[in-house]
């Protein structure tokens, strides 16, 4: 109840929540009951989680931030909320993010902008910015975000917490849903990296109803947290140097570095040439494969159907084409468009697959790196939180914004954003740890000892 009252109190400002779950008092007082009578509970009994809008739960509206979901009840929780569930979390509601969560500044959402708790007037990042402004600002204790190109890993770094996306394959995709299926993953975004250790570990692991996930064991993260760093090896991509850096993040790197190297830390400076294509081998891709995931919504199963008056002089076409007309919000049709030309004939092959090779060299280059080093830290973007409406009107702008996240997704690596300095206008920054596949205790390693 703690929390429902900050919720109560603060959400109407920050708008971070678009649904509350109204059982939820009532499902902690099972678990206080459980808890009472002796029984085993899980690790994370009672301990509440705000889910971003993304992830089926039963019985309690999934939107997407979209219209064309608006009026959608799912019949089954996603692995992740099912996990959180069996280790005793309460779901206390539904958060906002940008559309199909494509953007990085929460500006998309039908159910209008999210705000940063640290100052109203700047965006809370994207497009897990209800998450983060719901961690920052105490409003529950755990979060769950999904991250495709950084939309764990940006607002986290914006809103002061601590976000990880997993390796791919770690975490079931089962019931979020589809962005860019060959990217997404979800992961906690919390207020501390014990807290994110923990998280992820109650919903990582193998999932039968998601056959990309992998079948290896999932560590004990929390249990093997350490801050000792000494004789790890961390490298800094020589390609992330160069271009415009706010100077208030090029300090909070600089610092970071300090600190590990006093903590026994070798910094090595490695090069991954491919980095630099890494916005435009998402855009594509990513586009791509959303405007197939998207195909989906033609108002006939479930979801948003247009107000037709008479159906019998209406074509097929058109009743797909008014429903998501009306249905879509600007920038999820604007990829959707982009998607469909790069897959179309005659394009397919000058687009979509040429991103693909250069994607995988990407990842042979990270594999590489990976042989010489433990773990890479960079900024996690290239300014702090911007002001709401200061990039909304310039898409190119706001893509630009995901030059150090995304080649993390493409290459399907761990990444971490921890909180580390503060802007000269008052807004928190963070640092970014990238791992090898499936190392994900040394990046929260790392991160602690940062903390
Ligand atoms: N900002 C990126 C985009 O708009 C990343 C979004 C995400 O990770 N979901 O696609």
């Amino acid at each position: 109840s703690f929390f429902l009252g900050r919720v109560e109190k603060l959400n109407p400002k920050l708008n971070a929540f678009i649904a509350m779950n109204d059982k939820a008092l009532e499902e902690a007082k099972k678990v206080d009951e459980r808890i009472s009578k002796g029984e085993a509970v899980g690790p994370l009994a009672g301990v509440s989680f705000g889910i971003k809008d993304l992830l089926c739960t039963r019985n309690l509206r999934t939107t997407a931030a979209s219209k064309i979901l608006s009026n959608f009840v799912p019949p089954y929780d996603a692995t992740v909320v099912a996990r959180l569930k069996s280790a005793g979390a309460i779901v206390l509601g539904k958060l906002n993010l940008d559309e199909f969560a494509m953007g990085s500044s929460n500006e998309t959402s039908f159910f209008g902008k999210c705000y940063n708790p640290w100052n109203t007037d700047y965006v809370p990042g994207g497009s897990s910015g209800g998450s983060a402004a719901a961690q920052s600002a105490r409003l529950t204790m755990g979060t769950i975000g999904t991250d495709t190109g950084g939309s764990i890993r940006q607002p986290a770094n914006f809103c002061g917490i601590v976000g990880i996306k997993p390796t791919y394959g770690r975490v079931s995709r089962y019931g979020i849903v589809a962005y860019a299926s060959s990217l997404d993953q979800a992961g906690p975004m919390v207020s501390s990296v014990a807290d994110a250790a923990l998280a992820l570990e109650v919903i990582s692991g193998h999932d039968e109803k998601d056959s990309t996930t992998s079948t290896q064991k999932v560590p004990e993260f929390s249990k093997s947290l350490t801050t000792n760093v000494k004789g790890m090896k961390i490298g800094i991509v020589k390609e992330y140097q160069s271009g415009e850096i706010h100077p208030d993040i090029a300090k909070t790197t600089e610092r970071a570095i300090e600190e590990l190297k006093k903590a026994g830390a070798e910094i090595v400076e490695v090069s991954i040439p491919l980095t630099q294509f890494a916005v435009p081998m998402y855009y594509l891709i990513a586009a791509s494969e959303a405007s197939s995931n998207l195909a989906r919504y033609d108002g006939v199963k479930y979801g948003y159907r247009s107000d037709f008056q008479d159906l019998s002089s209406l074509s097929l076409e058109d009743f797909y084409s008014q429903t998501r007309a009306e249905g879509f919000g600007k920038e999820v049709k604007r990829r959707i468009m982009l998607g469909t030309y790069c897959l179309s004939s005659g394009y397919y092959d000058a687009y979509y697959n040429k991103a693909c090779q250069v994607r995988r060299l990407l990842r042979e280059q990270y594999i590489e790196t990976f042989k010489n080093c433990d773990a890479l830290l960079s900024p996690v973007t290239t300014s702090p939180a911007f002001k709401v409406g200061e990039r909304s009107s310039d898409p190119l702008k706001m893509y630009l914004n995901d030059i150090f996240t995304t080649a993390t997704n493409l290459a399907g690596l761990p990444g971490l954003s921890v909180p580390y300095g503060m802007s000269s206008e008052g807004m928190p920054i963070g640092v970014q740890l990238t791992g090898a596949h499936f190392q994900e205790q040394k990046i929260l390693n790392i991160a602690a000892a940062l903390e």
